[in-house]
C-alpha cells in the first residue's frame, strides 16, 4: 500500500508511555482461564448426555493468547476419537458432513435447554460451518462461547498461532493490541458493518513477524489434533520488557509495514510458504475468481489476501470490499499518528 501524502508519526516516547499503560490496564484484570474451565466442564456435562464418545476443544484466543480475555468469546469444537486419532486430517465440507454435525449440535442444544434454560441459545445452521451459539447471561457468568462439532481445523490454527506467539515475548502485546483497536474501529468482522475476523487480525501479526524475521517459520503440519489438550494450559502474561521500548517499536513497525510495505494488489499473507513467497496469482485469487465466486451467489473478494493455513483454497479476508480496504488504508494512516487510537 503506498502513500504519496506526508503523513505525521506518533513520537516513540509517547507510543512507549501509551503501550505501558495499556498493558497495565490488562494485567490489572482477570485474566486466568478458570472461567472457560468452569464452562468447559458444564459444556462437557452436556455433550457427554448427548454422545459419550465426543470431547470438546477449546480454540480461538483462549489457546492462541493462553489468557480469558473479558469480552472474548470461547470457541469450543466437539471432536470423535476419530477426528482426534487422524489429527491432521483435512476436514469434511460435503453439504452430508455440515448436515451430520448440525444433527449432532442439534441434540446438544436440546440437553442445553434442558439443563441451563437460562442461556440463550442460537442454533445457526446457514453459515459455512453450522455452530451453536450461547450469549453470555446470568447462567454462565456472562461468558459466550459457540460450539461447532467435527472439524479440527480451528484447533490446529490455534495451536499453530500460539506456537508463533510464544516465540517472542512482545508478539502476543502486540496481538491484543491490534486486536482492541480493530474492534474499537469496527474493522473487526465482531463489530456490525467490520471485515476480518480477529482470527485474520492474528495472521497479519505473525504474517510481519515472519517477514521481519523477529520468528520462525512453524510448519503447517507440526500441528496435529492428537497431540493437542482439550482444554488450554493458562500462560500469564508478563510486563513488557526494556519499559514497553520494543513493544512500540514493533507496534509502529506493524502499521508501516502494511502501509508502506505489502503489497496486496499482487501479495498474499500466508503461513503455509515462506514469508513474501505467495503471489495471488499462484493461487488463483483473482478477478475473475471473483465473478465466478458471484455467479454461485456468493460474495467472496480478492483485494486483502489472508491464505487459511489449512482451509483449502479459503481467502480469510474474502469479506475485504474495495471499499473496506480503503476505509483499512485510512484507519491505519490514523493508527500511524495515534498509536493505533492509544493516543487519540
Ligand atoms: P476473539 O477474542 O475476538 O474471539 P479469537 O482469537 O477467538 O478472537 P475468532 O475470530 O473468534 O478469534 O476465531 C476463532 C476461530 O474461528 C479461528 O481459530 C478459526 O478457526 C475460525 N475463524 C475465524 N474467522 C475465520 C475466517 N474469516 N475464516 C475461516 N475461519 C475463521
Ligand atoms: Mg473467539
Ligand atoms: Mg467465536
Amino acid at each position: 500500500m503506498k502513500g504519496k501524502a506526508r503523513r505525521s508519526i506518533a513520537a516513540l516516547g509517547d507510543v512507549r508511555a501509551a503501550v505501558l499503560r495499556f498493558c497495565g490496564e490488562q494485567l490489572s484484570r482477570r485474566l486466568d482461564t478458570k472461567p472457560v474451565e468452569d464452562v468447559h466442564q458444564k459444556v462437557s456435562a452436556c455433550v457427554q448426555q448427548v454422545d459419550p464418545t465426543m470431547t470438546p476443544y477449546i480454540f480461538g484466543s483462549t489457546v492462541v493468547l493462553g489468557v480469558h480475555e473479558q469480552g472474548s468469546d470461547v470457541d469450543f469444537v466437539c471432536l470423535s476419537p476419530a477426528d482426534v486419532q487422524d489429527g491432521k486430517g483435512a476436514d469434511a465440507v460435503s453439504e452430508v458432513a455440515k448436515g451430520l454435525q448440525s444433527g449432532f449440535l442439534f441434540r446438544l442444544s436440546e440437553v442445553v435447554k434442558r439443563e441451563h434454560y437460562l442461556w440463550d441459545i442460537e442454533l445457526v445452521r446457514r453459515t459455512r460451518v453450522p455452530v451453536l451459539r450461547v450469549k453470555g447471561g446470568l447462567g454462565v457468568d456472562g461468558v459466550s462461547f459457540d460450539v461447532t462439532a467435527n472439524r479440527r481445523n480451528g484447533v490446529r490454527n490455534s495451536a499453530l498461532l500460539r506456537a508463533y506467539f510464544t516465540q517472542c515475548p512482545e508478539a502476543r502485546w502486540l496481538s491484543m493490541l491490534v486486536k482492541q483497536w480493530s474492534k474499537k474501529t469496527g474493522l473487526n468482522a465482531s463489530v456490525d458493518g467490520g471485515c476480518i475476523t480477529s482470527y485474520g487480525w492474528n495472521i497479519m501479526v505473525v504474517y510481519y513477524l515472519l517477514r521481519r524475521k523477529l520468528v520462525k517459520l512453524v510448519p503447517v503440519e507440526s500441528c496435529d489434533v492428537a497431540n493437542i489438550a482439550p482444554m488450554p494450559p493458562y500462560m500469564p502474561l508478563e510486563t513488557p520488557q526494556q519499559d514497553g521500548q520494543a513493544l512500540a517499536v514493533m507496534l509502529m513497525d506493524f502499521v508501516s509495514y502494511y502501509l508502506d510495505e505489502f503489497t496486496p494488489e499482487t501479495e498474499v499473507m500466508s503461513l503455509t510458504r515462506a514469508a513474501g513467497e505467495t503471489t495471488k496469482e499462484m493461487l488463483s485469487w483473482t478477478k475473475q475468481a471473483e465473478d465466478m465466486a458471484r455467479i454461485r451467489g456468493e460474495r467472496i473478494h480478492y483485494r486483502w489476501c489472508i491464505e487459511d493455513p489449512y482451509e483449502f483454497d479459503l481467502n480469510v479476508g474474502r469479506n475485504v470490499t474495495p471499499f473496506k480496504l480503503m476505509l483499512l488504508r485510512k484507519h491505519l494512516e490514523r493508527a500511524q499518528e495515534t498509536a493505533l487510537l492509544l493516543l487519540a
